[in-house]
């Protein structure tokens, strides 16, 4: 039974009161693929843009079983006995291709599932030609409109989501373990050179120590990458998530930066370039979408395919001939 779709009036209002089960559905809605609900959620962000934009939005990733789930409920009730309220958006790359997932267990984050300050969304990872976006950017704006004032975005250190995530958040912190070594980790140079700060977790029992010095060796690692845009100089940091030690400081570097980049108007600035590469990336799935969709394209597409396949005309010309209808 499908329940009565509310108005845009009813979504909005719910949202603007922090109603979470009208966000809840704000966010189905705005992550459905039907025409009508398209239209409907375009609507809605119109409407609910000034809202906005206010939060803190942190990026987290780091290979399955460096602590992500652990360290996000630790550090997140940490946030919202600060009286912030935290919405938790994961995003998770293999739930489109297999149906399990790695970050689809009901068990993580049960504490912090419970909390009234916070609010956990699993952001299924779209189905855009190329994209593993999905809505996440759509519904992280949903989130702060229903007054979350921070933003956490998880996802899993696998390699293909983590530019994405990069691109969406103020701030993104790299979660590693000590002595398991870069590849190991399966961590690639280009995230360790987009991450604020890499924080080495299980700093805890016979592992401190190995932290300890990974944090040193990280730290000197750091320093090779060219200078950080936003002025900010990549941090290291040790903590526990299972112990809970380590986490203010974890927070007193986010709030440091804060503090920093909305001074020097990187924070807005950085802001604003997301915002616009967002657009040129709709721009170009809207445009291969409603190309592809056109029957003189399919048909003019057909044949071009088979003549390339049978190599009576050259791929690139065969490309042209199918653009040429517009
Ligand atoms: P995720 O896959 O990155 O989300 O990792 P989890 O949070 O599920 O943690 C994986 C395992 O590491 C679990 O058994 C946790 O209890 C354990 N773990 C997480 N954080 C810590 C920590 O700070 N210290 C120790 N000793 N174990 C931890």
């Amino acid at each position: 039974m499908r329940r009565k779709k509310l108005s845009t009036e009813e979504l909005t209002n719910g949202i603007r009161k922090g109603d979470r089960l009208v966000l809840s559905r704000a966010i189905t809605l705005v992550e459905s693929q039907r025409p009508e609900d398209m239209e409907q959620a375009e609507v809605l962000l119109q409407t609910l843009l000034p809202a906005t934009g206010r939060s803190f939005r942190l990026g987290i990733t780091g290979v399955p079983g460096v602590g992500k789930s652990t360290f996000i409920e630790a550090f997140g009730t940490l946030l919202t006995e600060k009286g912030l309220k935290l919405a938790v958006l994961t995003i998770d790359p293999s739930s489109q291709r297999s149906k399990g997932s790695i970050l689809g267990d009901k068990t993580r984050m049960e504490e912090l599932a419970r909390n009234p300050n916070a609010f956990i969304r699993p952001s299924a990872s779209g189905s855009t030609l190329g994209g593993v976006s999905g809505k996440t950017r759509e519904v992280m704006l949903l989130c702060e409109a229903a007054g979350f004032d921070f933003i956490i975005v998880e996802t899993v250190g696998v390699g293909q989501s983590e530019t994405l995530v990069h691109g969406m958040v103020d701030f993104f912190l790299l979660l590693m373990l000590a002595g398991a070594g870069d590849e190991l980790q399966g961590i690639k140079k280009g995230i360790m050179e987009m991450a604020d700060a890499v924080v080495i977790n299980k700093a805890d029992g016979d592992n401190l120590k190995p932290a300890k010095r990974a944090k040193v060796e990280y730290q000197n690692a750091l320093h090779l990458f060219p200078a950080n845009l936003s002025g900010w100089i990549p941090q290291v940091k040790t903590c526990s998530a299972l112990e809970k030690s380590g986490l203010e400081e974890v927070y007193e570097m986010l709030d440091k930066f804060k503090r920093k980049v909305k001074s020097n108007g990187y924070f807005d600035k950085n802001r604003a370039d997301q915002q616009v590469s967002w657009f040129k990336e709709n721009l170009t799935d809207l445009l291969r979408t409603s190309f592809f969709k056109k029957p003189e394209v399919k048909q003019r597409y057909e044949e071009k395919l088979k003549e390339v396949q049978s190599g009576k005309t050259p791929a690139l010309n065969a490309a042209r001939e199918v653009i040429s209808i517009i």
